[in-house]
């Protein structure tokens, strides 16, 4: 079976679990307290991420990103742990069915890496685990309607999945014929490229099936070359390559980092989707961008670079049938 212990899981298993070990890494002094905030969300990190930031650093926008912070602790009105009221659509185990057409399916509760401003922090995951019972019933629910033609894999991680889950899915996805299009949210290509090996493109490159990989990108010193070597071999399997960003304060906060990154990105075949608001989550409100300056920055980018590598501005709010596009309006008076 190719579910044993493969090369990509070993390198996972040795990347950095407390925040300790990252900072003696990057010699810089551990943070007071920080502990009490990996308690709720434990920090992990692989090695190979943590090798793109700068040593002696505690400003690394790369850092920032995974370093646990007594902040998080610091409870702010507004900041909420399920912000998008995700346990209201998520009627069928490891199924999300909030938008038209398309449905979500959390194949996978973990992640290679732990995002501090990420909205799934608080998600009960291990009811996201249907295990491949379960399977069935997502999958006859997608067979039942005809109205789904894509199927998103999310998670956690849908790449931290094993390559026979993977494929499991794929086949019997395939066997549905108003299903045309598999797309898989995941950091993976950019934080732990060496999961993208060939047992899992061999799959990806569907003869009936188009793959879209949304890869999550934040800022241009995660585009190593081993990602671009990643993203050159998901595009030879005939994967469309989108990148999707959250806003963070103190990471990618100014148009000319955003500039950056859509243009490595491009430098990669990978092209901008979306630029996504931070959700108001518990714990996260040190990362939050107000919508104003978020419409001044996208502004900027704007003037900066040609429209296809300009991402959607975008929100979600819970109850709307799609993301909220955010950027100013010129026949409308913006409010907030
Ligand atoms: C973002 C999201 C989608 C996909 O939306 P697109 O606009 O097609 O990218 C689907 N379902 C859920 C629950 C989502 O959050
Ligand atoms: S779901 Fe995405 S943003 Fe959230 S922790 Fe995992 S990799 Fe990070």
């Amino acid at each position: 079976m190719r579910d044993s212990t493969q090369h990509w899981q070993k390198i996972l298993a040795e990347g950095f679990s407390s925040t300790d070990e990252l900072l003696q890494f990057l010699n810089l002094p551990n943070t007071p307290n920080s502990g009490l905030a990996e308690k709720t969300f434990k920090t992990r990190v692989p090695r190979g991420f943590a090798r793109r930031m700068e040593p002696g650093n505690p400003f690394d926008p790369l850092l920032r990103q995974v370093l646990a912070s007594p902040e998080e602790l610091n409870e702010q009105p507004g900041f909420e742990k399920d912000p998008l009221d995700e346990s209201s659509s998520n009627l069928i185990e490891g199924l999300i069915h909030k938008y038209n057409g398309r449905v979500l399916l959390t194949i996978t509760g973990s992640c290679a890496i732990n995002c501090r401003y990420c909205f799934r922090r608080h998600f009960p995951y291990n009811k996201n685990n249907p295990g491949r019972q379960g399977w069935e019933n997502a999958l006859s629910y997608i067979a039942g309607d005809a109205g789904i033609k894509e199927v998103i894999f999310s998670g956690g991680d849908p790449l931290l999945a094993s390559d026979t889950l993977i494929q499991y899915l794929y086949e019997r996805l395939a066997n549905i014929p108003h299903v045309n299009t598999i797309r898989i949210h995941t950091r993976i290509p950019i934080v732990l490229p060496e999961r993208i090996q060939d047992s899992l493109l061999k799959i990806l490159k569907h003869p009936r099936i188009k793959t879209v990989v949304v890869v999550h990108s934040n800022h241009p010193h995660e585009l190593s070359d081993e990602v671009k070597a990643a993203s050159q071999a998901l595009r030879q399997a005939e994967c469309h390559l989108l990148n999707q960003s959250v806003l963070l304060r103190g990471v990618n906060d100014d148009a000319k980092t955003l500039a950056s990154l859509s243009e490595q990105l491009f430098a990669m075949d990978i092209l901008p989707y979306y630029l996504h608001l931070l959700d108001k989550v518990q714990g996260a409100h040190h990362f939050d961008v107000s919508l104003k300056q978020a419409q001044m920055i996208y502004r900027d980018l704007q003037t900066i670079l040609p429209g296809y590598l300009v991402p959607r501005l975008v929100k979600e709010i819970p109850g709307e049938k799609n993301k909220t596009l955010c950027s100013v309006n010129f026949f409308a008076n913006t409010t907030e």
